[in-house]
């Protein structure tokens, strides 16, 4: 479509990207037909996340979020830390200071730049960063940014599975960007330029995929290390390998990702220093450790109980795992043979440490590393004080 709307569309692309977006696209609003949303939370794969089962209305209908409006200006922010920077612990996009909170600022921009160029106010868009009830995805789909793997991520073209997604619902419609043609597709079903490969798929750790597409939170490291506040089911944690935020290896093992590039980080503020962090040093993080290290970022939400958990799963693994039971996740920078000792000297304070998901998961640990009688006469005091159900448990195995 050319013409002055054409122009128009294009100056505000340009501008956008000079704020720091590295995609920038443009959809016709319009219901979507439910690429399957309402099958996923009926059976239950969003595990103990309602607020996804409360926003599903909005999320498959925009007028519910907006009334008005016609358009979606789809952002895309690259991630893409380089090949050389290694994760450590923590997924990639933790490797920054909370994008909800540096992202949001450019939306900010944004949204006054829409303002200049359209002549609207403040009530004429609304912007949401991952938080909002907005099928970013499909959006991101529909507006031609790439399409959705069997991994159930986004997959762009340009940029592989390393985009993080903004979304503008606004009132002026703005012509269209052309959605790939598997984009089209890709709102009933994931994997359309995927070909043959199952690559995400075999890679996954804890088998999260109930078909491709498909991700059973239940099953997913990256749901358990970051939203779930309480116990990990103990049939999943000899799979979490090294990971103690977040989980990349269904994004990672992706043939698209070929083409990505470092991100230009205007709009994040890297922390890659967080990936250098060794199991050991947060097995032993102190309460004022904690927010000094991860202040400003993703991590601070799971609290230093969530942290301790996840290293106490991580350290179990690492030290007390079997070959072949870890994934390549498992770097060996992150725990060196020499700190076992130290590690199950902090594993034996966290089993008397003040919040029972952190004893509990403590427990398993030295159970795991010790193995099961040498590990319950070390844990003998902190057991003869145990009353918590949920780490008598543990004790108890089973
Ligand atoms: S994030 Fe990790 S655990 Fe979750 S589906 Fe992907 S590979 Fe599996
Ligand atoms: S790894 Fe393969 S199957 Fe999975 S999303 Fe990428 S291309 Fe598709």
């Amino acid at each position: 479509m050319n013409g002055p709307d054409t122009g128009r569309r294009e100056l505000l692309r340009s501008r956008l990207k000079e704020l720091g977006f590295d995609a920038v696209h443009f959809a016709a609003v319009q219901p979507f037909p439910d690429p399957g949303l309402r099958e996923w939370l009926a059976a239950g794969n969003h595990a103990d996340m309602e607020w996804l089962a409360r926003s599903a209305d909005k999320r498959l209908d925009p007028q519910l979020v907006l009334p008005g409006a016609h358009t979606a200006i789809v952002l895309g922010v690259n991630y893409w830390p380089g090949a050389q920077v290694a994760p450590g612990a923590f997924a990639r996009y933790a490797l920054h200071a909370d994008y909800h909170d540096t992202v949001r600022p450019g939306l900010v921009a944004a949204g006054r730049v829409v303002e200049e160029l359209y002549g609207i106010g403040g009530g004429d868009y609304r912007y949401y960063v991952d938080a909002g009830p907005v099928m970013e995805r499909g959006w991101a789909a529909a507006a031609g940014i790439g399409f959705r793997g069997k991994n159930g991520n986004l997959i762009s073209l340009g940029h592989g599975n390393w985009l993080l997604l903004a979304v503008i619902l606004l009132r002026p419609a703005i012509p269209p960007d052309e959605a790939l043609a598997a984009g089209r597709a890709a709102q009933a079903g994931a994997g359309q330029l995927c070909g043959k490969c199952t690559r995400c798929l075999e890679s996954c750790p804890t088998a999260a995929f109930p078909s491709p597409g498909v991700v059973d939170a239940r099953r997913c490291i990256s749901y358990h290390t970051i939203e779930n506040r309480g116990m990990v089911p103990r049939e999943l944690r000899p799979r979490f390998g090294a990971r103690v935020f977040g989980c990349d290896e269904c994004l990672a093992v992706c043939p698209w990702n070929r083409f990505a590039q470092e991100g230009r980080s205007l709009l994040l503020e890297r922390r890659h220093d967080l990936g250098t962090l060794r199991l050991l040093e947060l097995l032993r993080l102190t309460p004022e450790q904690f927010r000094e290290v991860f202040r400003k970022t993703s991590v601070k939400r799971t609290k230093l109980a969530g942290v301790l958990r996840n290293a106490c799963i991580a350290a179990g693994n690492v030290w007390g795992g079997t070959a072949g039971e870890c994934t390549p996740s498992a770097a060996p920078a992150l725990a060196v043979a020499g700190e076992r000792e130290a590690a199950v000297a902090e594993l034996l304070g966290l089993a008397r440490h003040e919040a029972p998901v952190v004893r509990a998961h403590a427990v398993w640990a030295v159970l795991r590393i010790l193995g099961r009688a040498p590990g319950l006469e070390a844990l003998a005091e902190a057991r003869a004080q145990e009353e918590d159900t949920a780490v008598t448990g543990e004790y108890a195995g089973g």
